[in-house]
């Protein structure tokens, strides 16, 4: 037998201030670039769970955040689960509506807010039914009626703080929610086992192989699935962390990148599209320390893979997961016998989201429930199961639809092809229906955005009265070029059967993005819904 020892939060969380106390952790503030220690790191949070228990946080209650990545967010995300309480990071970009259900669903005790995020929590606050405290996350220290600040709330508190040591490993650790297509986000729980699980299987070598060597720097948010989970592995491993912190441009990033000798960095595609157009721009840009661009979220388009191959010599590492697997599930690093490969056959493989992360389960199923063979062509939906998916919905009858015998549908349409790579084809709810056959919007996008002059492209159906539905092209143009839609078609038909290429195409001035920096096609659908059926 082995010892009962519980995978906890805690364990995540000590070893760095043991074993890398100088590490630095450098957070970009409104007021400059700031720096702490590991050994700084571990004081304050200690401060705050002192903070936290002297305003009555206890075991098991919710300690909910709305904030930028940052130090202070950085000592909630280990304050509250080592002391046995929950971590809910909220999502700034949430509608005011959703931000006031997902607190009173959670049962938030406290809320800890950004200062310059309060106009977003000041005119909803009187609708919070269990929020007792606000504090606010602030390097001006002003006082205000009402609200308590964090800085004096630390103050003077002990830097040391006995971790209670009784917490299981399947204790809540944290909580988030995930934007559902219609109603109310959907709430995840986290199990102190979960995170740490999926922390060892982000740290290996052949997964994102996160080392104390690296300097991380999580552009996801930390409101969005704990940012991938990159705190608590960069924090396991004693890695040198950088926090863009609140509103960072494209030329934010590239700065702290250069300056700070960033390893790793993570982020959704439209992100790193955006920092590729800042370095198009000025080819004097390098980043000599940079081993590893991560990117998921949504597919990584073919041409931002190559792009980011071109300018700075490295692939992009495409990454797959979702909130209900706190959350990456798939990576996608070469294997060693593909390295003899042309350039050209392992860029396809780089386009794949990845094979699955060791300590995971998959199956692909068709619409008749048999799974998939791999054949990288035949599609089905992903289900998973693992020691870090979540099995239910907190307090939500849709689980029942999502976590069916054991398993989790993720609602993503993939193929699979003979070496275990999956392609997502698409979303259950944004494949394309046309006349009886799928159409892949990702596919498409993707096409359209290798279309030079194309900046961002994302492909939408519109409902159709002869063919059910058809795709239309929403496409927003690089600066100072003129494509028309025609050339857009005819450069699609070279790629596609005919019944692929969209019946439209719209140009935008941007792609509307949701919650999370995705495309979002809920606006998009809504504004081609009349294009076909007003006009039959
Ligand atoms: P979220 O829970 O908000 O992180 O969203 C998860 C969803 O984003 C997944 O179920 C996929 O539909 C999509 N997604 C995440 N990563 C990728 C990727 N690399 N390629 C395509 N879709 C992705």
């Amino acid at each position: 037998m082995t010892m009962r020892y519980p995978l906890t939060v805690r364990a995540l969380f000590e070893r760095a201030r043991l074993y890398f106390p100088d590490r630095e952790i450098v957070s970009r503030m409104s007021t400059g670039i700031v720096r702490h220690t590991y050994a700084q790191l571990s004081a304050r949070t200690a401060q705050l769970a002192h903070a936290l228990a002297a305003l009555g946080v206890k075991r098991g209650d919710r300690v909910a955040t709305f904030a930028w990545n940052h130090y202070r967010h950085l000592e909630a995300y280990f304050a509250a689960p080592c002391m046995g309480a929950v971590l809910h990071t909220i999502n700034i970009r949430l509608p005011a509506e959703h931000i006031i259900y997902i607190a009173n669903h959670a049962k938030d005790k406290v809320l800890l807010v950004d200062e310059d995020l309060l106009p977003a929590i000041l005119p909803i606050a009187d609708q919070f039914k269990t929020i007792e405290r606000i504090i606010v996350m602030s390097d001006s220290r002003t006082e205000r009626p009402g609200l308590l600040d964090y800085e004096s709330l630390l103050e003077g508190k002990p830097t040391t703080y006995a971790w209670p040591e009784e917490i299981d490993e399947w204790e809540t650790a944290g909580i988030c929610f995930t934007s559902a297509t219609t109603g109310n986000p959907k709430g995840v729980t986290y199990t102190h086992r979960a995170i740490y699980l999926h922390t060892m299987g982000a740290c290996m070598a052949d997964t994102v192989g996160i080392s104390e060597r690296d300097t991380i720097m999580p552009i996801v948010p930390m409101f969005h699935v704990n940012a991938w989970g990159l705190p608590f592995a960069a924090t396991f491993m004693g890695a040198k962390q950088v926090l863009p912190g609140p509103r960072p441009t494209p030329a934010d990033l590239i700065q702290l990148m250069v300056d700070e000798k960033v390893t790793c960095a993570a982020g959704v595609p439209t992100v790193w599209m955006g920092v590729m157009m800042v370095l198009e721009k000025d080819p004097t840009i390098q980043f000599p320390a940079l081993r590893k661009i991560a990117c998921g979220g949504a597919a990584v388009p073919e041409a931002l893979s190559l792009a980011y191959q071109k300018r700075i010599g490295l692939p992009i590492f495409h990454a797959y997961g979702m909130t209900e697997a706190a959350p990456v599930t798939h990576v996608c690093a070469l294997k060693a016998e593909m390295d003899a490969w042309a350039p050209a056959e392992q860029q396809k493989v780089r386009n794949k989201q990845g094979i699955l992360v060791p300590g995971l389960e998959m199956k692909i199923l068709d619409k008749d429930g048999h799974e998939v063979p791999w054949d990288g062509k035949t599609f089905g939906e992903i289900c998973l199961r693992g020691p870090w998916i979540a099995d239910d919905y907190f307090g939500d009858p849709r689980a029942q639809e999502t976590f069916v015998g054991g398993w989790y549908r993720t609602g993503d349409i993939a193929n699979i092809d003979a070496n275990g790579y999956i392609q997502i084809v698409d979303r259950t709810k944004d494949v394309i229906k046309s006349g009886g056959e799928w159409i892949s919007s990702v596919e498409l996008e993707n096409a359209t955005m290798g279309i030079p002059g194309v900046a961002e492209a994302a492909v939408v159906a519109a409902p159709h009265p002869v063919w059910d539905e058809r795709p239309v092209a929403c496409v927003v143009l690089k600066p100072g070029v003129t494509l028309t839609a025609e050339q857009i078609q005819a450069a699609l038909r070279e790629k596609f059967p005919a019944y692929w290429v969209p019946d439209a195409v719209q140009f935008l001035a941007e792609i509307p993005k949701g919650a999370t920096g995705k495309f979002d096609k809920k606006i998009l659908r809504a504004g081609v819904k009349d294009l076909f059926t007003a006009k039959a």
